[in-house]
């Protein structure tokens, strides 16, 4: 953050102020860590804070401290609606543009409030009076400590506060692996954990809850994997029915596409899940090392991302998706081929 920025968050969050958080559509456990840590700080300082999600989040998230507070767009809109248009300041955190939002958009576009992004994705958009972007980072929450450092607020980081980054953190980064993650990122977990966040409950809460229905759905990805050996990508599909033979909730495929890349010699990775209800196949795109599915997502696929990890959708049927991505893939020889 530039010192200009800092200054004009300082003067933006005096005196207390209506304030609104929201993550993407979809959110995630970086996107859920970000804004409940974000909300448990500034809550702390006296403002009136409202977290409003796009969409509902996993149950695997459903543990983290404050959220049963959370407001769920889809399902009160209007409520939601009333504190977008009443806001001060909306903090968007985890997305760099309004249309990740879904049907939030248009209320937060209708917003007369000052709006501050803090995101680490590729191309923000220009909304914000204050746009904290940093690609490097391996996820929104190490933003959201160096942004609460920043405004010298370190002393005020509760147990609370740290067992939410740290969550974002370990998600973001498939605890603590990814190439984003870097050496500052070990010293801010290290300070998390001494601030109160335990560790080994939190793996435990997001990784070990499985149902047995998600494992059965897990078998049956695994069985649909397919392998393009020689351009080294790995895609696995799920149909409605195959979700619903398997009692899917939201959240049960997650982490699945990593499967494909942890093939030996595989560098890329999709997995195109059917959403009947959407009418929208919804992919998401992994890759190792310089291939960008960032790029990928963008070009053919409505989407994005990071280089190494994005989404996007099709309207097509799943068929049809999958055989568009397989026509394309040959453009890639040079990138993907040994
Ligand atoms: P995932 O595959 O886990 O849903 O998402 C991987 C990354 O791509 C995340 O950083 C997510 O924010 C981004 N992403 C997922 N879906 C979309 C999409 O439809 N559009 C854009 N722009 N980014 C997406
Ligand atoms: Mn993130």
């Amino acid at each position: 953050m530039t010192n200009e920025d800092i200054s004009r968050v300082k003067d933006l969050l005096v005196p207390a102020k209506k304030i609104v958080i929201v993550p993407h559509k979809g959110p995630d456990g970086d996107a859920m860590g970000a804004t409940l840590a974000l909300k448990i700080l500034l809550e702390g300082q006296g403002h009136y804070v409202q977290l409003i999600a796009p969409n509902d989040y996993p149950d695997f998230l459903k543990w983290m401290p404050y959220q049963e507070e959370v407001l769920i767009f889809e399902k009160e809109p209007k409520k939601c609606a009333a504190h977008i248009a009443e806001a001060e300041v909306i903090f968007t955190l985890d997305f760099n543009s309004l249309s990740r939002t879904g049907d939030m958009q248009q209320p937060l576009e209708a917003a007369t409030a000052q709006f501050i992004m803090i995101d680490h994705h590729q191309q923000p958009d220009d909304y914000a009076v204050v746009t904290y972007s940093d690609v490097t980072m391996c996820s929104t929450c190490q933003m959201v400590y160096h942004f609460i450092e920043n405004i010298g607020l370190s002393e005020k980081i509760t147990p609370q506060i740290a067992t939410c980054l740290y969550t974002g953190i370990m998600t973001d980064t498939g605890s603590f692996r990814y190439r984003s993650t870097t050496s500052l990122t070990h010293k801010v977990i290290a300070h998390l954990i001494e601030k109160g966040a335990d560790n080994t409950a939190i793996h435990e809460n997001v990784f070990d809850t499985s149902s047995y229905g998600q494992l059965q759905l897990l078998g049956c990805a695994l069985q649909n994997l397919k392998v393009v050996e020689e351009l080294r990508t790995a895609y696995i599909t799920l149909t409605q029915e195959e979700l619903d033979r398997h009692n899917f909730r939201k959240g049960d495929t997650e982490g699945f596409v990593n499967y494909g890349l942890s093939l030996k010699g595989i560098v890329f990775a999709a997995i195109f899940i059917e959403h009947k209800a959407d009418k929208i196949v919804k992919i998401s795109f992994r890759s190792k090392g310089t291939f960008s599915v960032n790029d990928f997502a963008r070009r053919y696929f409505d989407g994005g991302g990071h280089i190494n990890a994005a989404g996007g959708k099709s309207d097509l049927s799943i068929e049809e998706t999958v055989d568009k991505f397989i026509s394309i893939l040959p453009d890639y020889k040079t990138s993907l081929a040994l």
